[in-house]
């Protein structure tokens, strides 16, 4: 460097000074969290907009198969991102966080010292562990996805949102099925789920009218869950087809059911039809019961999964269907990483996003700085999520929570730093738009009364 150069830092160091605001005695310059800021994000009790909890199981019992209508460890073995993998060390921090286990490695002695720890203390908290595992994260109220809830998973901490994709297929899914090596077990999977759905209404096959499915089972079958406590439905139907779900055809949709209902294959284009019309169906009483509609709409998980078919901009039609603006529409997991066509849509007034597994999947500095781009145009649509699942003993839920709880608070504290620093919003503002993707957009959106 030329000796020249050199009068010249004192001048920029002071630039930057007035440009950041962070020269407030005690400010911390430089870092990328304003500490006051960061302090009281950490206090928010969060309302988790989607995850999968799993029920506390008692030594001897069969294992927890509900917490997802489409598990994955069914479908060819696939890559994970690498946030997401063991070798990533979050994990381990976060079991020694709740667990007090302290990791060399991720070797069998680190996992049975996890498990030892964590069956510890889920015999001493008992139905009460799922609870305690929210007070770590900070959660206050946790939306439990699952097919059906029970003991250790019930309100006022979880509320439940079921899944209704096996409604869109009450025909013969095998030619649907064929499509992929995992659409192969995930349809088998639906219409599993959808005789269950059934047999509850005391039926054995789908009615022989399109009307009378609708009226007999679709109707009904909303009003349960509904009155089963459902704060919300999900569809992770992305997992299956296209999310493009055009305009409904009642007629052709009645056809291709008659043609069908008491067997032989429908031919895609066919099923397409149906299921668009079933979709409208569906979430037009999910709306007139005051459950908004969740989508899978991410470009993951699979080997086979189609990130196009996932991108945000497929639910246009749905976006825009003027018979549908009475039922609000939550698009899981940000669209990401199409999440400019996520912004696209949050200005339609029944569109919201939430950022359940960006909080674990994407670092948050990358999460923030999709923050600051719908915050600064749609902040009241934003609703913070985890998407904890189940991964195994060293991958638990309960890791999961407090992971995804923690990266999103870094994740908001980096984009509202930034938004303050550059003189876009005050600090009260700040506060505000935290509680708001934390906690008050969901209470608003479901209505909850905490
Ligand atoms: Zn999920």
């Amino acid at each position: 460097m030329r000796r020249a150069s050199r009068p010249a830092f004192p001048a920029l160091a002071l630039a930057a000074c007035t440009l950041l605001a962070a020269c407030e005695p005690g400010a911390d310059r430089g870092k990328p969290v304003d500490a006051r800021l960061a302090a009281y994000i950490a206090g928010i009790k969060a309302v988790d907009n989607h995850a999968h909890p799993m029920r506390p199981i008692p030594p001897g019992q069969p294992p927890d198969t509900e917490y997802d209508a489409l598990p994955l460890d069914g479908i060819p073995p696939f890559q994970l991102p690498w946030r997401l993998r063991l070798d990533n060390p979050e994990w381990a921090a976060a079991a020694r966080t709740l667990y007090g286990v302290p990791a060399a490695d991720t070797g069998k002695a680190y996992l049975d010292a996890l498990g030892a720890a964590r069956a510890r203390v889920l015999r001493a908290r008992g139905t009460g562990f799922p609870s305690w595992v929210l007070d770590q994260a900070g959660i206050a109220v946790m939306f439990a996805n699952r097919v059906a809830v029970g003991p250790g998973l019930m309100p006022p901490r979880f509320r439940w949102v079921p899944f209704d994709d096996p409604l869109l297929f009450p025909l013969d899914t095998r030619g649907e099925a064929s499509r992929t090596p995992d659409t192969r077990t995930l349809y088998p999977r639906e219409t599993a789920l959808l005789r269950r759905y059934l047999l509850a209404l005391g039926m054995k096959a789908p009615p022989n009218t399109l009307e009378a499915y609708v009226q007999a089972v679709i109707g009904p079958t909303l009003r349960h869950q509904h009155d089963s406590g459902a704060v919300a439905v999900k569809f992770e139907a992305a997992y299956l087809r296209p999310l493009d779900f055009g305009p409904p055809d009642p007629a052709a949709a009645r056809a291709v059911y008659a043609r069908y209902v008491h067997g032989g294959v429908p031919t895609r284009a066919e099923y397409k039809t149906l299921e668009d019309y079933l979709f409208h169906e569906i979430a037009r009483d999910a709306g007139a019961l005051g459950m908004p509609v969740h989508l899978h709409v991410l470009y993951e998980f699979g080997g086979f999964y189609s990130p196009g078919g996932s991108e945000p901009l497929q639910l246009e039609q749905v976006a825009d269907d003027s018979t549908l603006r009475g039922t609000d529409f939550v698009m899981l997991h940000g669209g990401w990483p199409f999440t400019n066509q996520t912004l696209a849509l949050l200005g339609k007034p029944n569109m919201y996003a939430d950022i359940s597994m960006m909080t674990q999947f994407i670092e948050p500095s990358q999460l923030a700085a999709v923050l600051r781009d719908w915050l600064s145009q749609w902040p009241e649509k934003v609703l913070f999520g985890t998407d904890a699942f189940d991964g195994g003993t060293p991958q638990g839920w309960d890791q999961g929570a407090l992971l995804a709880s923690n990266s999103a608070r870094r994740a908001l504290g980096i984009a509202l730093t930034g938004m303050m620093r550059d003189g876009e919003i005050t600090r009260a503002r700040a506060e505000q738009l935290a509680r708001m993707v934390l906690r008050d957009n969901a209470v608003r959106l479901y209505r909850l009364k905490l």
